[in-house]
């Protein structure tokens, strides 16, 4: 029988305000083709990302063809992109008053190119409409097709992120339908394009320290400048269990350790997550 993993206490002070979840679904209120992932994953951090003028949108429907483990989105979309969909979040970018956009999709084997050209469009309708504002990218891996993420260009983004999510030894159990060695090709490639490159993980899933020393080197090799480290928490009791809860000065030592391999800017927490303080992290990276 598997023992319980009990929440550590120092967890229990940091949990989201409804006020601010509140706010920001009224801000949305009458969308009905976009999301966050903000107030859809109900985020720790909906409170500090919202006032420094950041919010991470989710694009191409809320539906995905991938069943990673650790994952609660729905799958299996059935219908095209909806027309309706980017005019919302230009309009919500605006109502908003964003400084910092991040986008990011569910996974779309079912379209051609995986996506690589609307994201290239909304991000530069982004860019053309709001000039001055910064937009991160946060992809898919495009059908593991190196040619779609060469859609992606680089004037119309200020980072590019893709998340490898763990170790390669676990890949198989919880990204099942990813490979470990294209992911890292995707940061490759989009340093060789000149982007700034930034990528996430999550621990808690049963990675060891070695492993995650390895996967820091491969993070590092492919030029990756930004690395964010968070805690898994299981979406359900149904989804893949968590293996361990680290503590905070675990977090600041995995910290250390990404930053003694190479890798400049690392933001390392229980709550962190892939947009994380995504505008304060990238200011860091252009000093
Ligand atoms: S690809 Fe992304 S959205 Fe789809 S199941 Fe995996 S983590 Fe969830």
């Amino acid at each position: 029988m598997r023992s319980q993993i009990h929440l550590p206490e120092e967890y229990k002070n940091l949990l989201t305000s409804k006020r601010n979840l509140s706010e920001v679904g009224e801000m949305l209120s009458g969308k009905k083709h976009i999301h966050t992932v903000c107030s859809e994953a109900k985020c720790p951090n909906i409170g500090k990302c919202f006032k420094s003028g950041t919010a991470t949108f989710l694009i191409m429907g809320s539906k995905c063809t991938r069943d990673c483990a650790f994952c609660a989105i729905d799958k299996n979309p059935t219908s095209p992109i909806d027309e309706d969909e980017s005019d919302e979040v230009i309009d919500a970018v605006r109502k908003m008053n964003l400084k910092y956009v991040v986008i990011t999709s569910v996974t779309r084997d079912d379209i051609e190119d995986g996506g690589a050209e609307y994201f290239n469009l909304l991000s530069s309708r982004i860019k053309n409409e709001f000039p001055g504002i910064m937009v991160e990218t946060l992809v898919p891996d495009f059908r593991q097709n190196i040619s779609n993420l060469k859609k992606i260009e680089k004037k119309n983004i200020d980072v590019f992120n893709h998340n490898l999510e763990t170790v390669k030894e676990l890949y198989p159990k919880v990204r099942s339908k990813a490979d470990y060695g294209f992911s890292l090709s995707m940061l490759r490639e989009a340093k060789s394009m000149g982007m700034t490159v930034k990528t996430g993980i999550m621990v808690g899933l049963g990675e060891t320290e070695k492993e995650i020393g390895e996967l820091f080197e491969d993070i590092s090799d492919a030029g990756a400048e930004i690395l964010t480290i968070g805690q898994y928490f299981m979406p359900t009791k149904n989804h893949y269990q968590v293996q361990k809860y680290y503590l905070s000065e675990e977090f600041d030592a995995l910290k250390k350790m990404a930053e003694g391999i190479g890798i400049k800017n690392v933001v390392s927490g229980v709550f962190v997550r892939s947009s994380y303080n995504a505008y304060e992290t990238y200011k860091g990276v252009k000093k």
